[in-house]
């Protein structure tokens, strides 16, 4: 994936962005198409993990539009050339601080760059929680994930295991069930966090069996994975278990630390959006895995990206009454006075005439 390390454009006569987005995947990706082509000149703070989560895998089969699927690298790759292509900027660092007590909102990136912007639009994503061993990492999207939705189908009729003990790790083995020879949860204690209503499903299902007390030491395998390594935590002894697949389902963790405090969020931390896609601070708007702990696809993380940007846009134009239109820094001119922009706000006028 190419990096600008520079904006390509300029903010406003005011020094102002219309629209900064933190996060460069597929919901800040999508915002930013969205958002460029309603000429609001948006500024992509990306982030050091640019392309986000779907960087970590190989064959996407589930985002429609590629029958034979696509690479997720090169998906990200191409969300990004369309954003760019539309007009939005790039910065390709973090953003480490954000205050959003006051408007315009400040956003202080990695290398010191302070960014003002009217709107913002937080799609951070989320990161799923790993169990730290080397092997993990080597043979994710290559036997371990942290998604069945997103690879179960690739383990039909296969043996897998299930890391994990919560609901989400029991909602895990119950999609596999479903495609699978046999699903083995492993869990680290000797019963189940999980809802006992999912409980019973899992404990009821012929196919999904457990083993207790025990953590994964090691994943084995030779290109692909072939076993798991399991330590009994209660003697101590280890022993292997071959599988074709392991899903990791320990939770995850959002990327929000740094609007802590300013945004409302759930326990886990997820930012929570209040109405809309608007978050508690109005004018803050969220996207994708940021704020979705229900769905986490690509193409729902895009949805809420178009999403935010749509309502980041709208919100603008009623902003617009209140502040001078120059400060939208369009592309072409829109008119001296609110009395003279084109109805509806210039970003409305900018889509009509981008049209043949
Ligand atoms: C291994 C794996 C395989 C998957 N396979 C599939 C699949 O096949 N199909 C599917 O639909 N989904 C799949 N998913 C899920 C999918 O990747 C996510 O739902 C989707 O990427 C969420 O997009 P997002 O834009 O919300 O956030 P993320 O992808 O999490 O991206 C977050 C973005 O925010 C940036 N960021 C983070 N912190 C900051 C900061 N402080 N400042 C600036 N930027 C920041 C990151 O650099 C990144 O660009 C998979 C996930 C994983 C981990």
């Amino acid at each position: 994936m190419s990096h600008n390390h520079e904006p390509t454009d300029t903010p406003g006569p005011a020094g102002v962005r219309n629209v900064v987005i933190l996060g460069g995947a597929c919901a800040g990706l999508t915002a930013a198409i969205y958002a460029a082509r309603a000429n609001l000149q948006p500024l992509v703070i990306e982030g050091a993990e640019a392309g986000g989560q779907l960087m970590l895998t190989t064959l996407v089969e589930n985002f429609p539009g590629f029958p034979e699927g696509i690479m997720g690298p090169d998906l990200m790759q191409a969300m990004r050339a369309q954003a760019e292509r539309v007009g939005a900027a790039f910065i390709t660092e973090d953003a480490v601080e954000a205050d959003f007590s006051h408007r315009p909102f400040r956003i202080r990136t990695q290398s010191g760059e302070e960014v003002r912007a009217r709107a913002v639009i937080v799609a951070t994503g989320a990161r799923a929680r790993m169990l730290g061993l080397p092997s993990e990492e080597r043979f994710l999207g290559r036997g371990v994930s942290t998604c069945a939705t997103c690879d179960g189908f690739f383990f039909r009729k296969q043996d897998v295991v299930v890391v994990g003990g919560g609901d989400s790790a029991l909602e895990e083995a119950l999609y596999l069930a479903n495609l699978a020879r046999s699903v083995t949860v492993v869990h680290r204690r000797d019963q189940l966090r999980a809802s006992k209503i999912m409980q019973e499903r899992a404990f009821t299902h012929p196919k999904i069996d457990f083993i207790w007390n025990s953590e994964v030491a090691d994943i084995a395998g030779d290109g692909k994975v072939t076993a798991v390594r399991l330590r009994d935590r209660v003697t101590g002894e280890v022993t292997e278990r071959r599988t074709d697949g392991v899903f990791i389902a320990i939770g995850h963790k959002p990327n929000t630390e740094i609007f802590k405090g300013q945004v409302e969020t759930d326990a886990q931390g997820y930012l929570l959006p209040t109405h809309g896609m608007m978050s508690s601070v109005e004018g803050v708007f969220v996207a994708g895995d940021v704020h979705d702990h229900t769905y986490r696809q690509a193409i729902t993380a895009a949805a809420f990206g178009c999403m935010a940007a749509m309502e980041a846009e709208r919100w603008l134009q009623g902003e617009a009454a209140l502040t001078p239109v120059e400060h939208w820094g369009t592309a072409e001119p829109v008119g001296e006075s609110k009395a003279g922009a084109p109805k509806g706000g210039p970003g409305k006028g900018a889509r009509k005439t981008a049209r043949p």
